[in-house]
């Protein structure tokens, strides 16, 4: 056993959707120094075959298990450094206060479309996170990765993270942590809708994950959920929105069995009558 691992670490709080769970280890990065504990913590996975899955704020997953048989890591390293118009970030940085900040020295900055997004850096540029036309790959020039499995840092520019629709390469590599990403910070923008405003009316609060499918192209998976009736519609602890048919909201002590139990139903529903084959959005983190 690693003395730095947490064992039996309860998660309730490290999922934006609140449910129950537990991880069996867990290792929360604090310090940079932490990077170098990883390539530890990959080989004791590999020797207890054992998965890794690594963690920003939790805004955008499911904990689909009780117990998860592996190793959680979640990533609070923290440093920001302006260089000209650029910022370098880690990935554990706070998306939504650090476009503030970047608001406040560029004025009408296209950053500012990030406030009120919430997570991290690391979740964002793995995710290509984006709201109100402003997505991670707009502004991300270079991020900096640890590959846990051979203890080597990669440095990748944009047109190596093969981004698109909520996607990028991080997602096709499990070993690939990110450190830190460099962003430009002097693009613009000329609409000047407040995005907290848009979003304090158009989405729920509570404990959700945000937009729980993908849109379908030229579509929009909250329409088709409204469409076939769901929107309301409650799987014990855990219902569809009222206000955005694609949000899920934990607002009675649901479980994951609520949410995926809603999920499977939201998904035949949709199917039978638009033939169409949502896809989630929210990584759906199970046991092997
Ligand atoms: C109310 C609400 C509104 C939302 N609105 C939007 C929106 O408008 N647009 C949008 O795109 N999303 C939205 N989301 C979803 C969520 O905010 C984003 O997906 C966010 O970028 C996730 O960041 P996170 O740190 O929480 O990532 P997590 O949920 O912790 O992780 C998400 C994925 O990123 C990976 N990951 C995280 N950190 C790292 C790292 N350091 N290295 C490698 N991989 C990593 C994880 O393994 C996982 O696969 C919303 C969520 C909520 C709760």
């Amino acid at each position: 056993m690693l003395p730095f691992l947490e064992e039996n670490k309860d998660l309730l709080k490290y999922s934006s959707f609140h449910t129950p769970a537990t991880a069996r280890h867990f290792f929360e990065l604090r310090d940079k120094s932490d990077i170098e504990k990883l390539p530890d913590i990959s080989r004791f996975a590999q020797a207890h075959d054992l998965p890794i899955v690594f963690l920003g704020s939790g805004t955008n997953v499911v904990f689909a298990f009780e117990t998860f048989e592996g190793v959680i890591v979640r990533n609070m390293l923290k440093w920001v450094e302006y260089i000209q118009n650029t910022v370098r970030v880690a990935g554990g940085e706070l998306v939504s206060p650090l476009s503030l900040q970047v608001s406040e020295r560029q004025e009408s900055s296209l950053f500012g479309k990030w406030i009120g997004l919430p997570g991290t850096v690391g979740g964002a540029v793995a995710g290509n996170a984006g709201c109100f036309g402003f997505e991670a790959k707009d502004a991300a020039l270079e991020v900096s990765i640890f590959d846990i499995g051979t203890g080597q840092y990669i440095s990748l520019r944009n047109s190596e993270l093969d981004f698109s629709y909520r996607h990028s390469l991080l997602k096709e590599n499990p070993d690939w942590f990110l450190v830190d990403a460099i962003f430009r910070t002097d693009l613009v923008s000329d609409d000047t809708t407040d995005p907290r405003t848009f979003r304090s009316g158009k989405q729920p609060g509570g404990f959700t994950c945000g937009s729980f499918f993908r849109n379908p192209p030229g579509d929009s998976a909250g329409r088709l959920i409204d469409q076939v009736g769901l929107k309301g519609h409650r799987i014990g602890g855990v219902k569809i929105s009222e206000l955005h048919a694609n949000f899920f909201v934990n607002d009675e002590k649901g479980t994951h069995k609520d949410i995926l139990a809603l999920r499977d139903l939201a998904k035949q529903k949709v199917r039978e009558m638009f033939g169409v084959e949502l896809q989630e959005e929210a990584r759906i983190i199970e046991n092997r």
